[in-house]
C-alpha cells in the first residue's frame, strides 16, 4: 500500500470517527430525562429508552461510514458513462435506505448521460445497493421468515426482531417479485 493511499484511509477513518462521536453525543442527550427523574427508572424503562435511540444511532453510523469510505468518489466531479464512456458531470442526490441498523440517508453522485439517455450512480454500484429501499440484509431476513410462516405472522416477527416495519402487503409484493428481479445466479441472497 503506498503512503498517499494509507494517509487517505487514515483521514477518512478520522472523519468517520469524529462524525460518530458527534452522533453519539446527540443520541445520548435523549437519555438525559432518565437521569432527571425523581425516582430512578426501572431496567425496563432504561431498556425502552435505549431501544428508541438505537436505530437512530446505528443508522447514522452506517450512513457516516458509507460516506467516509467513499469520500473520494463523493468529491469527484465527472464519471465515465458505463455505456459509452463519455465523461458526465455529476450532481449530488440523496437516497433513503433501510438496513437492520435503521434508516440512513446517503448523499451520493448521480449522473445522467444525455447521449445514452441513461442515469447511473457509481456509489450505489460500489456499495452494491439494492434498488429497493430495504437493503439486502433485511431482504434476506424477510425471506427467512416468509419461508417458515404466513405473511401476517412474518411481518409481525420481522418488526419485533428488527424494529423495522415491513407490512404484510409489501412483504407479499416483495416475495412475488423476488423470483423476477433477483437472479439467484448473482448470489445476492445466497446465505
Ligand atoms: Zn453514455
Amino acid at each position: 500500500m503506498n503512503a498517499v493511499l494509507k494517509l487517505d484511509i487514515q483521514d477518512s477513518f478520522e472523519v468517520f470517527q469524529s462524525m460518530a462521536h458527534k452522533q453519539l453525543d446527540e443520541s445520548l442527550e435523549k437519555l438525559r430525562p432518565l437521569f432527571e427523574q425523581d425516582k430512578p427508572p426501572t431496567l425496563l424503562e432504561i431498556s425502552s429508552a435505549l431501544q428508541e435511540i438505537k436505530h437512530e444511532l446505528s443508522g447514522a453510523l452506517l450512513q457516516e461510514a458509507a460516506h467516509s469510505l467513499n469520500q473520494q468518489q463523493r468529491d469527484q466531479e465527472f464519471f465515465p458513462c458505463p455505456h459509452c464512456g463519455r465523461l458526465v458531470k455529476k450532481r449530488d442526490a440523496s437516497r433513503k435506505i433501510e438496513t437492520r441498523h435503521g434508516e440512513s440517508l446517503l448523499t451520493r453522485p448521480y449522473c445522467y448521460c444525455r447521449h445514452c439517455k441513461e442515469s447511473f450512480c457509481p456509489m450505489d454500484e460500489a456499495l452494491e445497493l439494492s434498488p429497493r429501499k430495504k437493503q439486502f440484509d433485511l431482504q434476506k431476513l424477510a425471506l427467512k421468515f416468509l419461508a417458515k410462516m404466513p405473511f401476517e405472522e412474518a411481518a409481525q416477527l420481522f418488526y419485533e426482531s428488527t424494529g423495522m416495519s415491513f407490512s404484510d402487503h409489501s412483504l407479499h409484493d416483495f416475495f412475488s417479485s423476488f423470483a423476477e428481479d433477483m437472479s439467484p445466479a448473482k448470489g445476492e441472497l445466497g446465505t
